[in-house]
């Protein structure tokens, strides 16, 4: 409920949102800041201006001064890079709803589908020091204020999802609860790429999108890609979470950040011999629950009855019908006990989602990942950049902690892959992009990503120390551009899409724009790409005819390439936001112009010029 000293109803509606706790409440706590405010959540592109505009309360703006140093990022450009792109991304676990929040930071409008109605994972992720900087940056310790307080450095997974949703609402993210996606639906006469939805009826069944991102968690492979598997020896794990009521000797007991069998034998000794426990390693995490995470071996369960009788599958080994959940549970209850010295007196179980004791028995003897994290799909002219990220790219080890760490690496590759999609890179290049990206992922550690977590951004040069982002080719990810080659149009752009690719000619439609707006300008003839550009006067023509406020062409002198360079270089990057692509005596000197880069630096320019004010 809100405090007694928020008078104002939309002050009020603003602290019951920040301070909900399901996300029933957290939607409805919205709905309800939205109405005093008269703001319509579905006008995404200038949702968060307008709200901040009208919401003037002390502690709302020092969420937005936090929000608003993100969004700053010369990355996003002012939130109109991707302003012309709709996203559909599936799943509102963390990963979904991390990479959500960054694709609506680059200006797309961006919707989630989540088949659960509730958040209620109450088991504990162990977060990097990148996580936790990037959580705060977001302003997770103002909707959560025991947030990594002190040395903590994890975080109920139903928390976490809290958090992001507040902050992706808040951004203009729309989300829809208890909707189910059931597969991609292709173009048709004038619709473009659609999702088929349990109930069909759900109004998120409409929006046409051309950027699918998967979220949906371990073993969700959308269409189209496929999952190596690793399979190691047996591996069966143990979840549990007891009521914490945090009191005093509650507060007392030691975490273990995790004991494994081969670092302290006396003490798995001593488990089996008094209890016929025997386990390979065990982590508790005292968060809102006592979290408590362990790999049983197979024997002790067999013995203790948990597991009915054996099989050499897994699947048929750990299969309801086979568990016991009343031994389960006192197997949990009694390694729990054990670990803590006695000192947790009173155990009682937690509830989970159906309200039962909050006891889980999985197997994790086999790792999954996709081949590949993007995609391209093109049918009837329309493409389709499809990315995956979360478990259901790399299903983490959890032992390691690598899941949400790992997990917000793939988010911000993914939503640079975005970005550059929608920059208007030709996709092949987006693609071995992106794949050169997540062949890094899984080397990823604490130790070898970068220390400076205030400059990580969704550039991965940012994050990794080691990646080249070209070490995958163009020509290696054609199998990764899936087009209808029965379709007239599809053969024609995928012919000329090969050609930009593979000859490094075309462009054309870029040349033509540009000469369009740089003729009659004095010592300006624009006839390519590359050599037009050096004496920097064509560069600055083009800023003068869109702003001609920004530049006195009087002034210039042909002669003074590298000076022309510079000033236009400044102009866009401080009016627009496009960082340059090479020094301004590269650009006037070399004769070795990177035609490339000099694409990809005009193409932002066209975007910024064309693409409507937010
Ligand atoms: P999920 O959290 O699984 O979210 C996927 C979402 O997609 C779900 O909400 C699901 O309902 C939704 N969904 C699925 N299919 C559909 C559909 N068809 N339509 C609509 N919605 C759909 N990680 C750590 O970093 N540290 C740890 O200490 C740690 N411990 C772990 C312990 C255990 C026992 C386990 C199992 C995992 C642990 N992890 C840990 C991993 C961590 O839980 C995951 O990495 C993290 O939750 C992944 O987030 P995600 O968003 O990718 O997927």
């Amino acid at each position: 409920m809100a405090s007694q000293d928020s008078e104002n109803p939309s002050h009020a509606a603003f602290e019951d949102f920040v301070q909900a706790q399901t996300c029933k409440d957290v939607k409805h706590h919205f709905a309800e800041l939205c109405k005093q405010l008269e703001l319509n959540p579905k006008d995404f592109r200038s949702f968060y201006a307008k709200l901040k505009e009208r919401l003037n309360y002390w502690k709302a703006k020092a969420l937005w001064t936090k929000l608003d140093k993100r969004a700053a990022h010369p990355d996003y450009q002012q939130g109109k890079v991707c302003a012309k792109n709709k996203c559909l991304v599936l799943g509102a676990g963390p990963c979904g709803l991390r990479t959500a929040i960054e694709l609506a930071l680059l200006g797309a409008q961006v919707v989630v589908l989540e088949k659960r109605e509730s958040f209620s994972r109450n088991n504990v992720l162990h977060l990097w020091p990148f996580t936790i900087c990037d959580l705060r940056v977001l302003g997770a310790k103002k909707f959560y204020g025991k947030f990594c307080c002190g040395s903590l450095d994890h975080i109920s997974i139903r928390q976490l999802q809290l958090i992001l949703l507040k902050v992706s609402l808040l951004l203009g993210v729309e989300v829809h609860t208890g909707v189910e996606f059931q597969g991609l639906i292709e173009p048709s006469g004038e619709n473009g790429w659609m999702a088929k939805l349990n109930p069909g009826s759900h109004p998120a069944a409409s929006f046409q999108f051309d950027v699918f991102i998967s979220a949906g968690g371990g073993r969700f492979v959308p269409d189209g890609f496929k999952h190596k598997e690793l399979r190691g020896k047996l591996a069966i794990g143990i979840t549990t979470n007891f009521v914490n009521r945090n009191t005093a000797a509650e507060a007392q007991v030691a975490e273990i950040s995790g004991v494994a069998r081969i670092y302290n034998q006396k003490f798995f000794q001593d488990l089996l011999t008094e209890t016929g426990i025997d386990l390979e390693n065990i982590v508790y995490y005292k968060d809102e629950t006592h979290y408590f995470v362990m790999t049983a071996k197979k024997k002790s369960l067999l013995k203790k009855g948990v597991i009915k009788q054996d099989y050499s599958d897994a699947e048929e080994l750990l299969a309801p019908a086979n568990v016991d959940h009343e031994a389960l549970c006192h197997y949990a209850h009694d390694a729990a006990y054990f670990s803590t010295g006695g000192k947790l007196p009173d155990l009682e179980f937690e509830k989970n989602h159906a309200g039962k004791a909050d006891v889980a028995m999985f197997d994790f003897t086999c790792m999954h990942r996709a081949e590949n994290a993007s995609l391209v799909r093109e049918r009837k002219g329309k493409k389709l950049l499809m990315g995956l990220v979360g478990d259901c790219l790399v299903e983490p080890f959890w032992p390691l902690g690598t899941g949400i760490a790992r997990g917000f690496l793939a988010s911000f590759d993914t939503a640079w892959m975005v970005r550059s999609w929608g920059m208007g890179v030709p996709h092949l290049k987006v693609l071995a992009e992106r794949e050169s990206a997540y062949q890094v992922l899984s080397q990823t550690t604490p130790e070898n990503t970068s220390k400076n977590y205030a400059s990580y951004s969704i550039n991965p040069k940012s994050r990794y120390t080691r990646v080249n982002l070209s070490s995958i080719l163009s020509h290696q990810v054609q199998h990764l551009y899936d087009v209808d080659k029965s379709h007239p149009s599809s053969k024609k752009q995928n012919k000329s899409s090969c050609m930009r690719q593979d000859s490094g000619g075309g462009f054309e439609e870029l040349l033509k724009w540009c000469q369009k707006h740089t003729t009659g300008y004095k010592n300006v003839n624009v006839k390519d790409l590359t050599q037009s550009w050096r004496s920097g006067l064509a560069l600055c023509a083009l800023i003068h005819h869109f702003r001609p406020q920004l530049i006195d062409m009087s002034s210039l002198d042909e002669s003074s390439a590298v000076h022309n360079n510079q000033l236009a270089f400044s102009i866009l990057e401080k009016e627009l936001g496009i960082p340059p692509v090479m020094s301004a005596s590269d650009l006037a000197n070399t004769g070795q112009i990177d035609k490339l880069s000099m694409v990809l630096y005009l193409t932002q320019i066209q975007k910024a010029f064309t693409v409507p004010a937010k």
